[in-house]
């Protein structure tokens, strides 16, 4: 039996049934740390994307989702939440088999996955609107709508974490969704719509298409019938998915790249921020957004610090993903090896030092060594460009103010951290820092109920917290009248014009003192 027959082989979920692609083409996802086939996955194009985009348009218009009572979707949502859980060590698994993240990473992304479906269906049914006190006769109020059909678009490097930051919100707040995960790692995205199949979701309520980004991603991102795009990724496509949805106005929530900062000071915890700073870069083998891959440190201190720094990473044991003694797996793919390798020879030119790594490992998989570059300039390109793998760079600085200005030299601001025992200056640091998620002594720990986001080009909106779930509604105000009367501005004539009864203009005037009543009951003569 060849070794393709043995392979699993997958659908993608549209209209409630599960299918290949109307093409038949398929492609295969690799296991990045074997180089060999693990699933066939089905290859979409324009009219698969065009069958879900109709399926969905019809759900959220006429099916029952949107019509749900909100307490019924929260029950489905904590369902799903328990489904995950009671998968949470195949998915896992999954997870690690097709994109390379230690076994014990996946673990703490499904359980962060399965929380946040818990955690939206919380809140769900604790959705307010507001009353407003109005001038005049008049009641004003804001109620919460979905904005209907939504797509997700997701990166490779936490495959169903961010699907469940977009699509718990989302189905929380009555919207039907389409899920187009990254191609290298569409497993878990298409294990989540039999999950929420098993909980009870309506057919066409959530939807997941395989294919290639540059058209099915394309054309969601274009299609005029979708009302929104949450997007994940990088900031090249995120600015191709912003001109897509200019065409029809469409909502565009932008979850970017980033190159943050990660501030040691003098008077720092030196053994926890030598451990912060090796967890901020070499997690996940530094391909998360908000990875600590720019390290600023005090000058007092930089030669110790960056001394025990490279000594620990040379300890790092990059191995197997689901073996238990493996502290860092092998890279998503070989295209991403190569990029890592191609900046790596950028530092080298730009004449930044490197102190350890710099080379893949020898054999099967896209291993790469932790890497780092000390005495880095932050103007060279290694400090200036997201990498997106296990690359470190160093950069010595002298004091605060020199620090914030390195830190928010760059084009991006998605996350930033800061090392002290000093609280008056961690205040002032993370306050001038221009960066959505920010950290004081520790790096990385992030919660669903906090938002999350960038600044500059690291984004658009929020996701996660109750700003995630106000991403995915519309609001709208309701003013009623309580007077029963006509506005009476084009009376002219009737018979409540001809007895001057117009003076519920005036009765609603919305105005501060310098307000002249008879110019306003003028537009009805008989109303002088
Ligand atoms: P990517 O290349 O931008 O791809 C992201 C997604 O967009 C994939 O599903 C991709 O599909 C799709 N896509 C590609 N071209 C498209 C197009 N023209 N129109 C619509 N969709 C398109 O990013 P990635 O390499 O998967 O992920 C790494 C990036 O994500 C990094 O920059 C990282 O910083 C960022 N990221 C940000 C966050 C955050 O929260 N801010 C979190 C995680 C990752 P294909 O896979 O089929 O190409």
């Amino acid at each position: 039996m060849s070794t393709i027959q043995q392979l699993k082989t997958y659908q993608m979920l549209i209209d409630g049934q599960w299918v290949a692609a109307a093409s038949g083409l398929t492609y295969q996802v690799v296991d990045p740390a074997t180089e060999q086939p693990i699933a066939i996955v089905p290859k979409g194009a324009v009219a698969d994307a065009e069958r879900a985009v109709r399926a969905a348009r019809k759900a959220f218009d006429s099916g029952p989702w949107p019509r749900k009572l909100a307490v019924e979707r929260s029950e489905l949502l904590h369902k799903a939440a328990g489904l995950i859980r009671e998968r949470a060590e195949d998915l896992a698994l999954l997870e690690t088999r097709q994109m390379g993240k230690l076994l014990a990473e996946s673990l703490v992304d499904v359980n962060d996955a399965a929380h946040t479906f818990d955690y939206y269906a919380g809140l769900a049914v604790e959705q307010h609107g507001q009353t407003l006190e109005v001038p005049g006769e008049s009641m004003s109020m804001v109620v919460r709508e979905p904005i209907g059909v939504t797509a997700g678009i997701t990166p490779w490097n936490f495959p169903l974490l961010m699907a469940a930051w977009k699509v718990a919100p989302s189905l929380a707040a009555g919207n039907v969704m389409i899920l187009k995960p990254a191609s290298v790692s569409p497993l878990t995205s298409l294990e989540l719509g039999h999950i929420l199949e098993a909980a009870g979701l309506p057919e066409g309520v959530f939807q997941v298409l395989t294919g290639p980004g540059g058209e099915v991603g394309d054309y969601l991102a274009t299609s005029g019938d979708i009302d929104m795009v949450a997007f994940t990724g990088s900031v090249e496509v995120g600015k191709a998915i912003m001109r897509a949805g200019a065409g029809n106005v469409k909502k565009v929530g932008l979850e970017l790249g980033g190159k943050s900062p990660n501030i040691v000071f003098e008077d720092a915890d030196f053994e926890a921020a030598i451990d912060g700073a090796l967890v901020g870069i070499f997690a996940g083998s530094g391909e998360v957004c908000s990875a600590g891959s720019r390290l600023l440190v005090q000058r007092s201190i930089y030669d110790r610090f960056v001394g025990e720094l490279v000594s620990r990473a040379m300890a790092i044991r990059v191995g197997a993903p689901a073996e238990e003694s493996s502290e860092m797996g092998p890279l998503v793919s070989q295209q991403q090896l190569d990029t890592v390798e191609r900046y790596v020879k950028i530092g080298l030119q730009e004449g930044a030092k490197l102190a350890t790594g710099g080379h893949r490992l020898e054999g099967r998989g896209y291993y790469y060594e932790p890497t780092i570059f000390v005495d880095v300039d932050n103007r060279m390109r290694v400090a200036q460009e997201e990498i997106f793998g296990p690359v470190l760079v160093v950069i010595p600085f002298e004091t605060e103010a020199e620090a914030i200005a390195i830190a928010n030299d760059t084009i991006y601001g998605l996350a930033g951290a800061v090392w002290t025992r000093d609280v008056t200056r961690a205040m002032r640091v993370i306050k001038a820092l221009r960066a959505g998620i920010t950290w004081v002594n520790t790096y990385h720990p992030t919660y669903s109920e906090a938002p999350w986001g960038g600044y500059k080009q690291s984004g658009v909106g929020r996701e996660l917290g109750t700003f995630g779930l106000d991403e995915y509604q519309e609001v709208k105000q309701i003013n009623i009248d309580l007077t029963g009367r006509a506005l009476g501005v084009y009376q002219h004539g009737t018979e409540d014009g001809k007895q001057g009864k117009v003076v519920s203009l005036n009765d609603r005037r919305p105005f501060n003192d310098e307000f002249k009543a008879d110019e306003w009951v003028g537009y009805c003569e008989n109303c002088r």
